[in-house]
């Protein structure tokens, strides 16, 4: 048996980049990033007023608290002239701060006396102005290439003036389920039929990774059937994700047809939830094959495919957030394979965070990861744990919740 992480390391390594295109900044949410952004000037790129109310000299108070008004700054329309000494100008919040002026007092603190402004309150030196580059300073490396682009980060970019983004091109992923004993949801179910429902969460996670799916659906027990389906996914999609068929049962046919297509390995591997799980080339695409349970598909998509998947959107790698806590439930395990156990991750009665597990754990138990916030990992070699102890936790990313 090969390790989880030995497994991952290959997925890794053989996820190579993709092609960059360009596209609009307002469609680029979510892509992938495939240049650094430098900004070329100061953000802000002048001084300006936080505040409505009055720019000056912080000098010009010191010998009088009342000031001569000599004009008026609007935001997109600054003072021509210079603010003297013993004059103020009148600045709406965003405008330019006029030349002669270093500090702005808000319009609640002063009082209009004909021509003239008398101020209430002490000021300090630059109080109430954005400084040019308090956002960012020119030459400020603002976004790194390969990552995934925010709501935030678009609303960086336009605010920098940029109008176009160089992006990873997203991949298309084809799902293939394989079965005879599945029916898709609407379908009457014969007797030792099931519904099939891992495209179901494969088809949200890729979307949600802003991948393309391309839905072949799910294909019968047939060599034939299944060589076709496979070939025109290779020749389709970047990726192939199949699930079922990969723990050479007497009527999956995906293993032999996958070895006549391509270079697959089928590994067993020490994880559990998640044996059986192939990886390899077929001519045009990289192929993940899943395991048919659901809980084994869905846990090896995300743990095993998910990265492969990033990496060649060439977004950063995942970072996902871990923690070491107290269980407050026994936890049965032996030891040989590392765990992926569903927990809930909460705030206990001493207001410390603690986990709990969802109960059985069994391949074919989807409920256990619906009632979940987190994995529990529980290291290849660990045996059971006892309440009390401290174990890993893996926070559910946004792909499962
Ligand atoms: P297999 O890996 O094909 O031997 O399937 C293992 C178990 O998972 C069997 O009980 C299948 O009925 C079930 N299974 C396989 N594919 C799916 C699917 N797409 N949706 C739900 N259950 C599945
Ligand atoms: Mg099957």
């Amino acid at each position: 048996m090969d390790s989880y992480n030995k497994a991952l390391e290959t997925i890794l390594s053989t996820a190579v980049t993709r092609k960059i295109t360009s596209i609009k900044l307002s469609e680029s949410y979510h892509y992938g990033l495939a240049e650094d952004i430098v900004y070329d000037m100061d953000m802000p790129p002048f001084n300006k007023s936080a505040m409505d109310g009055y720019a000056f000299a912080q000098q010009s108070l010191l010998a009088s608290k009342k000031l001569k008004l000599a004009g008026k700054v609007l935001a997109g329309a600054p003072f021509q002239g210079v603010c003297q000494s013993g004059e103020c100008i009148r600045i709406m919040t965003g405008g330019k701060l006029p030349s002669g002026c270093d500090t702005v007092e808000m319009q609640e603190n002063c009082l209009v006396e004909g021509d003239n402004i008398v101020f209430t309150a002490e000021k300090k030196l630059g109080q109430n102005v954005r400084k040019a580059g308090e956002d960012i300073t020119q030459g400020e490396l603002v976004l790194t290439r390969g990552q995934r682009l925010s709501s935030v980060d678009i609303a960086l970019l336009a605010s920098l003036g940029i109008a176009d983004v160089e992006v990873y091109q997203p991949i298309k992923v084809a799902l293939i389920a394989t079965g005879d004993e599945l029916k898709t949801p609407g379908q009457a179910l014969a007797e030792g039929d099931i519904y099939e429902s891992n495209r179901y969460f494969l088809s949200a996670m890729l979307t949600k990774l802003n991948a393309q799916v391309i839905d072949f659906g799910v294909i019968e027990d047939d060599f034939n059937a299944i060589k076709q389906a496979f070939e025109q996914a290779d020749q389709q999609a970047d990726v192939v994700i199949s699930s079922g068929g990969v723990s050479v049962g007497e009527a999956d046919f995906t293993k032999d047809v996958l070895d006549s297509l391509g270079d697959i390995a089928f590994w067993k591997l020490a994880m559990k939830p998640g044996k059986p799980f192939a990886f390899g080339k077929l001519s045009n695409s990289l192929f993940f094959g899943l395991p048919g349970n659901p809980v084994s598909a869905l846990v090896t998509m995300y743990q095993l495919a998910v990265p492969g998947l990033v990496k060649l959107q060439n977004a950063l790698p995942l970072k996902r957030k871990t923690f070491q806590v107290v269980t407050e439930t026994d936890i049965r395990k032996s030891p040989g394979r590392q765990d992926f156990q569903r927990g809930i991750l909460s705030v206990n009665t001493q207001g410390k965070l603690s986990v709990k597990s969802t109960g059985a754990q069994g391949s074919g138990i989807l409920s256990s990861i619906a009632k979940a916030n987190c994995f529990i990992i529980l290291p290849q070699m660990q045996g059971k744990v006892a309440a009390g102890e401290l174990v890993t936790v893996e926070l559910f990313d946004d792909l499962i919740v």
